[in-house]
Parts: C-alpha cells; sequence; structure tokens
C-alpha cells in the first residue's frame, strides 16, 4: 500500500489517491473485473481533475453570478428561438470563432443567457472572462495611462470567450471607442466574443460617438455572428408582480412594455 500511494503521488493523481480505499471496497462487493477496476480507478482521476479544472476557469471567469440555461424560462420568453439557443449551447461558435449578441430591454435575460453559455463553455474546456463595458473601458483607459495598453489588450484578447455585458448603459468618447475598436480588431477571427446591450445596432453610433468607428466595429462583430434580438417582458418584473407590487399582468403586454426605468 505504501508502494501504491507513493507511486499516485508520483504520477499526480491525486483525486485516485483519496479514493483509493472506497474504490477498491466497491469494486470487491461488485465483484469487478480488472478492466472495469481500471476504467472506474482512472474514471475517478479523470472527474476529479476535470472538476478542478472547472472551478478553477469559474474563478478566472469572474462572473458577477452563475445561472444555466436550464435555469432559464422559455416560456416566459416566447421571441427566443430555442433552437437557436441548443445550436449556442452545443459551442461550435466557439470552436469557429463567431461572435454573439444579444439585443433585448433590461431584464429579459440577455446577462442570464450569456453567462449560461460561458459557463457551457467552461465545462468544455475553454477560458472564459465576463466584464461590463464599464470595466473593459475602465481598464482600458488606466492601462494607456500607464504606459501598458499592449499588455491589456493582450489579456483581454487571450480568452476563448469574452463576455462584454450592457453595452449601450453609457456613452464612450471616441478614445474609449478606438481602444475597444482595437480589442476586436485583435479578437476577430480568433476568438469569439458574446456582447449585451439594450440598444439596437442603428444606436450603436451614439453609444461610439462616432458612426464611423460604429459602422467599422459592427463589421467585424457582425461578419461571423449569431443575433438574439430578445423582445419581451422584464422576468425581475414578472416577479414584483407576483409579489404584488403592480398589480395583475395587464392585457396586450408585449405591445406596452413597463417604462424601463421601473424595470431595475
Ligand atoms: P438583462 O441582462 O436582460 O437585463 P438578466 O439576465 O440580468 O436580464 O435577468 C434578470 C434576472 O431575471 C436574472 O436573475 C435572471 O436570471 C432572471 N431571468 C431573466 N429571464 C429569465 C427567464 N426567462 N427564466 C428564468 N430567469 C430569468
Ligand atoms: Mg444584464
Amino acid at each position: 500500500a505504501m508502494q501504491l500511494t507513493g507511486l499516485l503521488e508520483k504520477l499526480k493523481m491525486e483525486h485516485l489517491g483519496y479514493q483509493l480505499d472506497a474504490l477498491c471496497e466497491q469494486a470487491a462487493k461488485k465483484d469487478l473485473g480488472y478492466r472495469e477496476f481500471l476504467l472506474d480507478a482512472l474514471q475517478t482521476e479523470w472527474s476529479g481533475r476535470h472538476l478542478k479544472g472547472v472551478e478553477a476557469r469559474l474563478k478566472l471567469a469572474r462572473f458577477p453570478w452563475v445561472k444555466t440555461i436550464e435555469q432559464f424560462d422559455f416560456g416566459f420568453q416566447p421571441s427566443i428561438d430555442r433552437k437557436v439557443i441548443r445550436e449556442l449551447s452545443g459551442l461550435g461558435f466557439v470552436d469557429r470563432c463567431e461572435n454573439v449578441i444579444l439585443l433585448g430591454p433590461p431584464g429579459v435575460g440577455k446577462t442570464h443567457l450569456a453567462i449560461a453559455l460561458g459557463v457551457k463553455a467552461i465545462e468544455t474546456g475553454q477560458s472564459v472572462l465576463f466584464l461590463s463595458l464599464e470595466s473593459l473601458v475602465t481598464r482600458l483607459t488606466r492601462a494607456r495611462a500607464e504606459n501598458r495598453v499592449e499588455r491589456q489588450l493582450q489579456q483581454f484578447g487571450y480568452p476563448k470567450l469574452l463576455i462584454i455585458d450592457e453595452m449601450g448603459y453609457l456613452p464612450m468618447s471616441r478614445d474609449e471607442a478606438g481602444l475597444f475598436f482595437r480589442l476586436l480588431t485583435r479578437r476577430y477571427e480568433k476568438a469569439s466574443t458574446i456582447i449585451t446591450s439594450n440598444k439596437g445596432f442603428v444606436d450603436w453610433g451614439e453609444i461610439f460617438n462616432d458612426q464611423v468607428l460604429a459602422t467599422a466595429i459592427l463589421d467585424r462583430l457582425l461578419h461571423h455572428c449569431t443575433t438574439l434580438n430578445i423582445k419581451g417582458e422584464s422576468y425581475r418584473l414578472k416577479e414584483k408582480r407576483k409579489a404584488g407590487m403592480f398589480g395583475p399582468s395587464p392585457k396586450g403586454d408585449e405591445e406596452h412594455p413597463e417604462p424601463e426605468n421601473l424595470s431595475e
């Protein structure tokens, strides 16, 4: 036994090391064959390593909170084509370095879906980074002031999937938009980006304070891209309604969405 634990240590099979006694006991009980036991043992080591990797990548991703596709109620948001989400969940878009843009008013689940796709990517071994547009721009601007913008661009260029949340809440200066454009150029056809926005494409010129830059940014982003235009009611409002804060849902809700300032 001393020899075995020593070997497992040298082979860095820590998970098998921890569970060896239990595995042997089980194998004896179930009267497993040699191959079956070996399979169980290696499976144990592999699962342990996989889980550790997922946990590490989840930490690195810096999600503000974690939700999954399974936790998303598609019945509540009929404007979302489930087939498209199923297709995206297969992560072909990450392999092909394509982008995803989630558009829609506040509360319709843009961030939820972006995070859920990020979690899927992490489970298949991809590196993911989540940033609000605001913190992305702040960090790029600070990096430039400190003469290390190249290194910061490299760091944001690295993740296989970058999620940029909440484009459109704050306008950018032309300088900031220029830095953002440099980042997208760097990632173009090399890695995937998911962007969420409460503004439609026609209003992006306003966000970037420059129509030419906005067009160049959209050109890069949309070249290989799946766009989801979510039209519906805020899920947060629905929960508040249920709690009786706004009274019953009025008829013809979809034609008369709640004013935006009520939704946060
Ligand atoms: P958005 O980013 O579009 O403003 P969020 O993704 O932050 O909206 O969603 C607001 C909250 O409501 C989150 O807690 C999210 O998990 C939840 N939510 C939104 N839509 C759904 C849905 N269809 N099913 C389940 N939860 C939802
Ligand atoms: Mg959001």
